[in-house]
Formats: structure tokens, sequence, C-alpha cells
């Protein structure tokens, strides 16, 4: 990629094992040590795999219970997303500082778009360099880098720049991988179909019965076969992706539109209390991350799965958004009384959304502190029928206890910390089951 000759830079940023990798940072005993996050219990999944543990054959988004059967010695963490919030978010003041032009996906992925920026950084080579030096000193962990002239290039470039496992230990990756426009077809055509964007299962297997296994052989392809074997749309995509042509843009979008934490449990939870102990810790949880980011919600929504897998979801709209754990947790237990239990829980989430900012409405922020003293005509009601209690605990005294509780998190990490009630009931690694991380279960298999 020549220097100020391209017109696209695209830029991929993926954090290598991301959760295990912080994990690891956090204790630094594990080091060296095959580690996953989530997977405990009967039913977790696996969200994140060490390389030393991926050397055994272990995957992200695979059962628990088939990674132990891989790899006897494997060391099963219980996810803590609060924390991979905080190093996330380091991630992204990093890359801010290159351009406004950054659209994360998940906690550690992003792209951003340095088309043109060659004046002020240089050559993509030396931006992805320096990027990755970067993040290694300034959040701690490892990451791998992609330069193209399209998002399709750039992601499949930090794939190509990844560490490989081996029962050795890891064998380091480049680190960074660059394309340049004339190298895109070179690049793309000896890898699988699968590597691209739009070819899932069902694709792959109707384009393995025309004999096609690589993206060079499905390009030799006319148009008009790929399209009768995927149908138009699908089949007009994949082929102008085969040709290296992917015009998608980077979309900035650093703006959060809901913050929220879902566990799944080893075993249906049918007792009202137990839940409620765990919608506790999940209020908390929930309302920390909503402070951090100079935001306060204005709707809470639970969400319930049952054991045959029917899912609830029942909001409550606040007249005064709030960003404290125990008002989410009130207007949530309300939530949850209003839903019958049936013959047990599954899944339980916890969701703030109508993300307001602080800074924006001072007046606002002023009168949450004050609320506390104002009178009991701040209760709302809302379409379920939750009642917002009159808000002593958001005084100024609760507001500068909350602070204090923020910075101790930020310092020892999210288990410093929890709501006295929910330490009874907290689960330990065996029994955890999956929590779903922000973004998804979509996001469960992409952990590289
Ligand atoms: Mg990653």
């Amino acid at each position: 990629m020549s220097r100020g000759g391209l017109a696209r830079c695209i830029i991929h940023v993926d954090m290598d094992a991301f959760f295990a990798a912080v994990e690891t940072k956090e204790q630094p005993s594990l080091a060296g040590l095959p580690v996953v996050v989530g997977g405990g219990g009967n039913r977790g999944v696996v969200a994140s795999a060490s390389y030393e543990a991926r050397a055994f054959g272990v995957r992200s988004a695979m059962p628990g219970v088939r990674a132990r059967r891989l790899c006897p010695d494997l060391v099963v963490l219980p996810p803590r997303f609060e924390l991979y919030q905080l190093y996330s978010e380091r991630l992204h003041e990093v890359l801010a500082s290159y351009t406004p032009l950054v659209e994360g996906l998940g906690l550690d992925e992003a792209y951003l778009d340095m088309s043109n920026a060659g004046e002020l950084f240089g050559p993509p080579a030396s931006i992805a360099s320096a990027l990755r030096e970067r993040v290694l000193t300034e959040v701690g962990l490892g990451c791998s880098v992609g330069a193209g002239p399209s998002k399709l290039v750039a992601k499949l470039a930090s794939k190509a720049a990844k560490p490989r496992p081996a029962r050795s230990g890891p064998q380091p990756g480049p680190g960074t991988v660059v394309v340049s426009e004339p190298e895109v077809l070179g690049f793309l055509w000896p890898m699988p179909v699968e590597a691209l964007w739009g070819v899932g299962p069902a694709s792959s297997a109707r384009l393995h019965k025309l004999g096609v296994t690589t993206i060079g052989q499905l390009a030799a392809l006319p148009g008009e076969a790929v399209s009768a074997a995927l149908g138009k749309a699908a089949g007009q995509l994949v082929y102008s992706l085969a040709w290296g042509q992917d015009p998608r843009s980077v979309v900035a979008d650093r703006a959060v539109k809901s913050i929220g934490h879902e566990e799944t449990y080893p075993v249906d939870l049918a007792e009202r209390e137990e839940l409620e102990r765990r919608l506790v810790a999940m209020a908390d949880s929930v309302a920390a991350r909503v402070r951090r980011h100079g935001v306060v919600a204005r709707t809470l929504t639970l969400k319930l799965r049952y054991g045959d897998f029917t899912t609830l979801t029942r909001s409550h709209t606040f007249e005064r958004p709030q960003a404290d754990g125990p008002n989410l947790w009130t207007a949530a237990k309300a939530l949850l009384a209003s839903l019958e239990l049936r013959d047990g829980v599954r899944l339980l989430g916890l969701s703030a959304s109508g993300l307001l900012p602080v800074e924006s409405s001072p007046g606002e922020q002023l009168q949450l502190e004050l609320d506390g003293l104002s009178t009991g005509s701040t209760a709302g009601r809302s379409p379920a029928g939750v009642r917002e209690r009159p808000t002593r605990t958001a005084g100024p005294a609760w507001t500068r206890a909350t602070g204090a509780v923020d910075a101790v998190r930020a310092r020892f990490g999210p288990a410093a910390v929890g709501p006295a009630a929910a330490l009874a009931g907290q689960p330990t690694p065996s029994e955890y089951g999956q929590a779903t991380p922000p973004g998804g279960p979509g996001r469960l298999g992409v952990d590289d």
C-alpha cells in the first residue's frame, strides 16, 4: 500500500483472546495455562479461550463440557464483563486518538477509517505497527492489526496477523498484516469461501456442491452461476466480495444504545427470592456501567427465559432517568413480580436503555442528586404498573458513596464491591453458566 496512493485505508484491530487475556493480566499466575472464560457448569459455553487452551482444540462458542473433555486441566473462569468493559474503554481511548471514524464490534474489535491519513500518520504499515505498540503499552494486552482497502480485507488481514496455538506454546503471528490494492486478489483467492462475509454453513454447502472451496474458484465462476446457487441478492454480494469489492464504510458509533447483562443458569431457578438476589447484583452492575458512560437511563428492561425457551420482556420507563443500583433494582424487582415463574427460569437479563448524557443536562444531574430531598410526587407509574420509590437513596450522600464504589471497582475489579444481598447467592465459578457478552450471543463464536 503506497503512501498517499490509496484512497481507502481501513484498519481492523482485534484483541487476542480478549477475555482470557484480561483475566491472565489480572491474575499473572494464570500465564501459560489453558484458560477459558465462560463454560462452567453443564450448560455454559466458552466465551473466550487462551491460545494455550486452543492448542487442545478448545474454541469459543464450544460447550464447556466438551472443552473440559478436550483439556482436562482447563482453567474455567466466570466472566467479568464489567472488567472487560474497562479494558475495552482503554482500547477505544487509544483508537480515538487516531481518528473519530472508529466502529466498534463487540468489546474487542474495531474498524478505523484511516483513508488519506498518510500525511499525518505515515503509511498504513507504520500506522498499524504503531497502533499495535500503543495498545500493548496503554491497554497492556496484545492485539492483531490488519489494514487494507476494505473492511473485508482489513478483517481477514488482522486474522492473518494472529498468533497460532501450538502444544509447545503459542507461536507469535506477524502482529500486523497490510494488504495493498494490487495485492487484494492474491490475498483473498487462496482462502476458503467460508472466509467471505455472508457465506454461512448453508451457502458453503451449496458452493461445495459446485466444486467451489476457495474464494478464487468462486471468482472464476460466471456471476449468474453464483446467483443461481445462492439466490440473487446473496449471490451478487458474495461474488463482488470474491472480486475484492466491498463498499461498506466505517460507521462511527461510539454512542451506546443500551447497557445490559444476562445470565443463563446451570439449573432452572424457580424461587423468586433466588432470582431477586441475582437481580440485585445485575442492577448494581448495570448501574455502575451506566454511570461510567456518563449517562442516565430512562428505561429498564427485564428479560426472562423459561426452561422451555419461551422468552418474555417487561419494561419500565422512569419518570426521571436513573443511574443508581437501588433504583434500578427496585424497578427490576417490580417487573419480576409482574411475571409468573412457572417451572423455572433459565435466563435472566436486565438492560438499561434510553440513555441520556449527564453532562449535557446539568439541571438534570442536580435534580438527581436532590431527588431525596424532594417530595413524594416524584413517584411515577409505568404501563407495567411499577411504582418508583421516592428516591431517598439518590441524595448527595448516596451519590458520593456511589462514586467511591465506582473508584474501588475501577481499581480492584468489579468483584471487589457488591451489594451485601447478592453475596449470599453469588454464583461460584463452578455454578456459573454462560453470561451473554454485550453484543449478544452472536458474538460468541468470533473471539480471536
Ligand atoms: Mg478478538
